[in-house]
């Protein structure tokens, strides 16, 4: 086979969507166009039909029932709708909701937003593996709490945070729990039920589906009891959310969880053989490599590790012909900032701007990764050289 470069490993930044997933919402373009609200005639219809079908699947993998599906653009409107519409839902019952300091900016920033409008939030802090203490969560409850959002597994780290044990809590004190699983669902089995969720974001496009579409989990018969919406409109999806129905990105979605949930267990058990590879290599040649998050609790697909000494960025500068790869979130390139998920579980600045993230994905293979591990040890032994 030969190699073809570069080789993507940013898989949590974004993923492509399957050609198996394209394939299915072809049709749904041009041929299937119907506004599957307009279900008089049979244009319609079969659009409606498509709908719900992917929502089937979509409930399917979290073992929800399809009524407790909302579609969405996608796991950010999803985290606002969460949020906001709790908030606003229950404010006759309380006022202040529990959080955490690594989740995603659209979490984090909806509850900045929440704290100007008065609301009171807690930013629980995490162990050194990126790991939320269920007792800590249970310590910040108050009779004013109406809401836990802790995410199912990092973006940066892929540290997966005990779900069962928060969703525990969260029931023996009558408080909802949410989380932001976009980075867990079709990567990591997820149980509503088992674990306890009331509430879940999820994207299409960081599990091979399309960008752009989403979903909210919301668990049983009356999701406005749960939440307010935050667009107004044909009150479509249960008067949550409104809008004309993105037909080909929602048959997408569903396809894509569909073919994670078969082939999710072998994917992950190809993933963990080739990032323990990675690491061992890494550590066998660059001195002073620390894996970052946690050790065994973490998404099979995700490596972020420091190499002391070399700054990621130019690391990054000398693979860039052979391998993408992210150097902290992918969400704030923008900012020079180092990343506040780093910064929580105790690295210092130093070790921060050394970190790379690498997340790999269905279309690697095992030449690639030998190509990485080549590439990576080279580059880093030129910039050591140069640093000395
Ligand atoms: C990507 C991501 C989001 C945002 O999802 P979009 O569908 O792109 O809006 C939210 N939370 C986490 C943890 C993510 O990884």
């Amino acid at each position: 086979m030969t190699l073809k470069l570069p080789i993507y490993m940013d898989y949590h930044a974004t993923t492509p969507v399957d050609p198996r997933v394209l394939e299915v919402m072809l049709p749904y373009f041009s041929q299937v166009f119907g506004n599957a609200s307009s279900i008089d005639h049979i244009f319609g219809a079969r659009a409606h039909e498509a709908v719900e079908k992917a929502r089937g699947q979509v409930a399917s993998t979290l073992n929800a029932r399809p009524e407790e599906i909302i579609f969405t653009s996608g796991a950010t409107e999803s985290d606002n709708i969460a949020l906001l519409g709790a908030a606003e839902r229950l404010a006759s019952k309380g006022d202040h909701i529990i959080t955490c300091v690594t989740e995603h900016k659209a979490i984090l920033d909806t509850a900045k937003h929440l704290e100007m409008m008065g609301k009171s939030v807690t930013y629980l802090p995490v162990d050194k593996y990126g790991m939320v203490d269920p007792a800590d969560v249970e310590e910040a409850i108050t009779d004013r709490t109406i809401l836990i959002s802790i995410m199912a597994a990092n973006n940066e780290i892929g540290t997966i945070a005990p779900l069962k044990e928060i969703g525990k809590v969260a029931k023996e004190h009558g408080v909802l729990f949410h989380t932001d699983a976009a980075q867990a669902v079709g990567h990591t089995p997820i149980d509503v039920k088992e674990m306890g969720i009331d509430l879940l974001s999820l994207s299409g496009h960081k599990a091979y589906g399309p960008k752009g579409i989403g979903a909210l989990y919301i668990k049983g018969a009356n999701p406005k009891g749960k939440v307010s919406p935050v667009m107004f409109g044909g009150g479509h999806e249960r008067g949550i959310r409104s809008g004309t129905y993105n037909v080909p990105g929602i048959v997408g979605l569903g396809k894509a969880l569909e073919i994670a949930e078969k082939e999710m267990e072998a994917e992950n058990a190809r993933f963990r053989e080739w990032t323990k590879l990675m690491f061992e290599a890494f550590q066998e040649s660059i001195e002073g490599v620390i894996l970052n998050g946690h050790p065994e609790k973490r998404l099979a697909h995700n490596l972020n590790v420091c190499f002391p000494g070399i700054e990621s960025k130019a690391l990054m500068h000398l693979l860039r012909h052979d391998i993408a790869v992210s150097a902290g979130s992918a969400c704030t390139t923008m900012s020079v900032e180092p990343s506040h998920v780093l910064k929580a579980i105790g690295l210092s600045d130093r070790e921060i701007y050394s970190a790379v993230r690498f997340g790999l994905g269905r279309q690697n293979n095992e030449e690639e990764i030998k190509h990485c591990i080549n590439k990576v040890i080279s580059s880093a032994k030129r910039l050591r050289k140069f640093n000395t």
